[in-house]
């Protein structure tokens, strides 16, 4: 089958030097290096952003057996989401903020951070039946 797709200018794979191509997913537009399936680079376009992939959250991807880091991109809809930095290989994504902390209570692997009017920016543990959550500034 012939690869039929967009050559992204001046962008090269970062792996293997190949030119990347860029391919509509799930969660909008992205690059994948055309020498694909031998490599199986990809990276995220971000408008105004020259340089592949959203901002890094340090927070790692929760998927079994993906060593991914969550970063910030924006869906389709331009609503900011954070994904797994090896999507399309992993597809977890989550609309809260993560944040590189493990909950004290049950050790969930990273917190997120939510806004309420009741309790303005907190952090919250994402894990469902633990109610963990805390004040951004509280320090331990
Ligand atoms: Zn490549
Ligand atoms: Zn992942
Ligand atoms: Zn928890």
């Amino acid at each position: 089958m012939e690869f039929e797709a967009d050559i992204a200018e001046g962008q090269l794979c970062d792996k293997c030097q190949r030119p990347m191509v860029v391919k509509q997913g799930r969660f909008g537009t992205f690059l994948a290096c055309s020498g694909y399936p031998e490599c199986k680079n990809t990276s995220s376009i971000h408008a105004g952003q020259p340089q592949g992939g959203g901002e890094g959250t340090g927070v790692a991807c929760p998927e079994e057996g993906c060593s991914g880091e969550l970063v910030e991109r924006k869906s389709r809809r331009g609503k900011v989401f954070y994904g797994c930095k090896r999507y399309p290989d992993c597809t977890f994504a989550i609309w809260d903020k993560p944040i590189a902390e493990k909950c004290p209570d049950c050790g969930h692997p990273y917190l997120v951070e939510k806004t309420t009017k009741k309790l303005g920016t907190h952090l919250k543990c994402p894990a469902a039946g633990c109610n963990f959550t805390r004040s951004p500034d509280e320090k331990e």
